[in-house]
């Protein structure tokens, strides 16, 4: 192992940190990655073996507290409605991720201005663009271009294909003079660069197998390792060390895989650890000159917590709609109700999209994200013949916003198997969420019936999705204000000039969209501007 300083030092091997390593190649720079996780070889992915489902509710968990493997960190999650899931390893959360890809919108950057809540952000769409493309070039994403919803744009594959059920849903939407379009996809309608297509076997929570998915552990990182990027797994970064005298980032502290603890100089380092993890780092970082935390001297790192808070609504079709057969991610996707509307009783909007039905075991458990089992017995016989195979769903996707008291903290006493303190997370729903959920479950129930069905299967609004943490946004947020955001516009710490942030935590507002896209964009352009500053990095 070489222990040399090394010029770039990146943590965490997910979607942030693989886009920035990227970026940042053609520096000829020396960059070191750290990652807690090993690398998980596709032969030993849960959707190659037949008992797949039940790798769902055990070892490839998406929640960490279930899986409870040796690389992951447990959450407690008592005060919080919703729990984070991810996943650790090469590749990150974009292992077990879906693969829905829709890019946030012009809006989206801008709702202080336009809608008079939360901030904007530093940077704008038309910022972000080129490297959307680019980001969607190397990972190879499937769509219909012309979505009117968006300027203009072109994915570049055709889409993967609707299939039944989104096909009723887009009559459904066609009757009610809705917007509608086929959601894009970071998943390969053809095959390319030696991945294969989409085999449309639906597991792709269960790592895909096919390689059609565009996690990182496909796209990214063996180009990465091609060029000479050290990525060092099993390597958990316990705390970012300071120069008490410069007040700049010297390297870090990590528990590497013989179990010992040792140190890592960099003249630069770069966070990539999630909305979740990045905190936890940071806060796990004092030091005299940070006492509450590496970065914090705004009292903004953890705070701003966003989720996508979801509800389901289903139909109950007359003919089997074959939705478990096709990518688990959206087939098409609605944002009628997605800009503000001074009619509505609340501020922005969200986003319907059409989720794919789970396969049978976990439609019996409750369905994904949900976790609330069938009845059993005759009636659980009758539902899987009746309803199961008739079914065509939406999900209500929120925007959430900022909210200071929604947080990730340290617990006292809860600890990973390295010893180091776990995160805490406080969040509630906010009012404008909760009255969101309720106007979308209804235009949900509008929609269904309007494309056929018989009829409508909805959850309490307030009844949101448990398992469904799976966009962790907001707790180091960017801002040219260090009193209000932990970053600036293009990643760097306020307080530490030489430590930035690129993964999702820095997010001013959450969007009703998945955010990875965006997350990736946002690297690449800090990957970006840290080239073009090269010269006065750290001034
Ligand atoms: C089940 C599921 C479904 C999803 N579906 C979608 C979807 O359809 N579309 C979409 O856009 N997004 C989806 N997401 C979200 C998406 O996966 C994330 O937005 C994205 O991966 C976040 O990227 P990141 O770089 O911020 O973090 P991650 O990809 O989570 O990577 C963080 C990495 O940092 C490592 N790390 C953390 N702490 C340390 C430490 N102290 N030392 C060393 N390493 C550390 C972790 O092990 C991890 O590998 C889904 C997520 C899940 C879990
Ligand atoms: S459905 Fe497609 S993207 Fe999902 S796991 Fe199968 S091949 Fe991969």
């Amino acid at each position: 192992m070489n222990k040399e300083p090394v010029d770039v030092l990146i943590i965490g091997a997910g979607a942030s940190g693989a886009a920035i390593a990227w970026s940042l190649l053609e520096t000829r720079m020396q960059i070191l990655c750290l990652e807690q996780g090993p690398h998980v070889p596709d032969s030993q992915f849960p959707s190659r073996r037949e008992d797949y489902e039940l790798a769902r509710y055990a070892e490839f968990s998406c929640d960490p507290n279930v899986r409870k493997l040796k690389y992951d960190y447990p959450i407690n999650v008592e005060k919080s409605c919703i729990t984070p899931v991810n996943y650790n390893a090469v590749g990150g959360s974009t292992i077990n991720f879906l693969g829905h890809w829709p890019r946030m919108k012009p809006s989206d950057f801008r709702t202080a201005t336009l809608d008079g809540v939360a901030s904007d952000w530093p940077v704008d769409y038309a910022t972000l663009e080129p490297f959307y493309a680019m980001n969607d070039q190397i990972t190879g994403v499937s769509g219909l271009a012309g979505n009117p919803a968006y300027p203009d744009y072109a994915p570049g594959l055709p889409p993967i294909p609707m299939g039944k059920l989104g096909q009723t849903l887009a009559r459904g939407f066609n009757t009610m003079g809705w917007h509608w379009w086929p959601s894009d996809a970071a998943i390969l309608s053809e095959d390319r660069d030696g991945r294969q297509k989409c085999v449309n076997a639906g597991t792709c929570d269960l790592g895909c197998a096919a390689g059609a998915k565009g996690g990182t552990n496909f796209t990214y990182w063996p180009m990465l390792e091609n060029a000479g990027v050290e990525l060092r797994c099993e390597s958990r970064v316990r705390k970012i060390l300071v120069d008490e005298n410069t007040g700049l980032a010297t390297g870090v502290l990590y528990h590497g895989s013989d179990g010992q603890l040792h140190e890592q100089k960099a003249e630069l380092v770069i966070i990539a650890c999630n909305g979740i993890g990045t905190p936890r780092l940071l806060l796990n970082s004092t030091s005299r000159l940070f006492p509450e935390g590496l970065a914090n001297r705004s009292d903004q790192v953890g705070r701003n917590l966003m989720f996508h808070p979801l509800t389901g609504v289903s139909g109950v079709f007359d003919e089997p709609m074959m939705g478990h057969e096709g990518p688990m991610a959206c087939s098409i996707l609605s944002q009628q109700f997605y800009e503000s509307d001074t009619e509505r009783n609340f501020v922005r909007g969200y986003g319907l999209h059409s989720g794919r039905s789970t396969t049978p075991m976990t439609f019996a458990l409750g369905g994904f994200g949900v976790d609330q089992p069938i009845a059993w017995g005759a009636a659980h016989r009758e539902i899987m013949d009746t309803v199961y195979p008739y079914l065509a769903g939406l999900t209500v996707v929120a925007e959430d916003l900022p909210e200071a008291h929604n947080r990730v903290t340290l617990d006292a006493s809860l600890v990973d198997s390295d010893g180091m303190a776990a995160p805490k997370v406080e969040y509630r729903l906010g009012e404008n969420t909760k009255a969101m959920l309720k106007h979308g479950t209804q235009r949900a129930s509008e929609v269904l019936y309007a494309a056929g069905a018989k009829r409508v299967l909805a959850k309490n609004s307030d009844e949101v999705w448990w398992r469904a943490g799976w966009h962790q946004m907001g707790t180091c947020r960017m801002g040219e204000d260090p009193n209000s955001s932990v970053v600036n516009g293009w990643g760097r710490c306020h307080d530490v000039k030489n430590l930035f942030i690129v993964d999702g935590s820095i997010f001013v507002t959450a969007g009703a969209v998945n955010p990875t896209s965006t997350i990736q964009a946002l690297a690449l352009y800090i990957g970006d501007s840290i080239k073009k500053n090269i010269a006065n990095l750290f001034d």
